[in-house]
């Protein structure tokens, strides 16, 4: 049920939006001071200026870099607050609903590139640490919702709720942090290796089952090296999907969101079967892609040679377990 996935991830996208807008809109005003529905307005009003810069994006798709920049964002902001009161229009108003307008850009970078400092600077900020459909990030702001529509003046509840989400917004940085320091020493990087570690929009299969939200897609890019696989939020760290070693150095192309090997016609990959630490150098007991032989790579001068001979002992160390 592909179309059911998809549904729950972009409406829980634009949930978490329209959620954080009012509660942005909550704690700007303050809280709220008494217990009446006169307070509904206000919220709804925050959800819609939480989601306003995605109906410029999917409407006006040549105005995505424009729509989330801050300087555009601020002045969008600023030109609703007008539109929309007329009448009542005060300075502050206005800054809370640019702000309000502004601050969709934060948890967008936390999921993918925003180019904040557009058209200034057209470079892409991302910090990849959650995707916004989380619901493990999703549900204490729901209930911090629900607490200001039902019991608007306990703004204790709503920071509460709210600083959980946050919290664990921290755990998977850290987490992510950790992750990073594991694949570099686990797989002997050369310096120049491009790691990244994102949470897996690829392989969320099944989307209401909660703890496929706990995983991260890794992926190295170095000269002679492409590795990819799957781990788990605190935890597991399963052996890589893809693990190949190339007998040629070939240059790393950067892009503002992602890293490649170029390859040259006819390379083949060779499988990793294993590596391992043996007197202190590390080795790489690896299979070529149509043949059954076993090569021994290791490393010098940050280049991985394949070796002329291996003896017996060695290879059968390595390849034993
Ligand atoms: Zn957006």
């Amino acid at each position: 049920m592909v179309w059911v996935n998809n549904m729950y991830v972009l409406i829980s996208h634009v949930l978490t939006h329209a959620v954080l807008g009012s509660i942005l809109a909550y704690l700007l005003n303050n809280g709220f001071q008494n217990k009446r529905m006169q307070n509904f307005p206000m919220l709804i009003y925050g959800a819609m200026i939480a989601i306003s810069p995605d109906f410029f994006k999917y409407f006006l798709s040549s105005l995505i870099s424009l729509s989330h920049s801050i300087l555009f964002s601020l002045f969008l902001g600023l030109v609703f607050a007008m539109i929309t009161r007329k009448k009542t229009f005060s300075k502050q108003f206005g800054i809370a609903v640019a702000i309000i307008w502004g601050a969709h850009l934060v948890p967008d970078s936390l999921e993918h590139g925003v180019p904040f400092f557009y058209p200034f600077h057209d470079a892409e900020i991302s910090f990849d640490v959650l995707l916004l459909g989380d619901p493990w990030f999703l549900f204490p702001l729901v209930i911090s919702l629900g607490t200001m529509f039902f019991q608007p003046t306990q703004k204790r509840v709503v920071s509460v709720f709210l600083t959980l989400a946050i919290v664990y917004l921290g755990v998977r940085e850290v987490d992510k942090q950790m992750l990073l320091y594991q694949i570099k020493n686990q797989f002997n990087l050369t310096p120049e290796a491009s790691i990244e570690v994102i949470p897996s929009a690829e392989n969320l299969i099944r989307p209401l089952f909660p703890l496929d939200w706990f995983e991260w897609k890794y992926s190295v890019y170095s000269e002679q090296r492409v590795i990819i696989g799957q781990a788990f939020l605190l935890g597991r760290f399963p052996p890589p999907q893809l693990n190949a070693i190339y007998l040629s150095k070939n240059p790393l192309i950067k892009h503002d969101s992602f890293t490649y090997r170029s390859t040259q016609k006819e390379e083949r990959q060779h499988k990793v079967l294993v590596e391992k630490e043996f007197q202190g150098k590390h080795y790489i007991a690896a299979k070529h892609e149509d043949k059954t032989t076993i090569f021994v790579f290791s490393p010098a001068d940050n280049t991985w040679y394949e070796m002329d001979k291996v003896e017996g002992d060695m290879l059968k160390y390595l390849i034993t377990k």
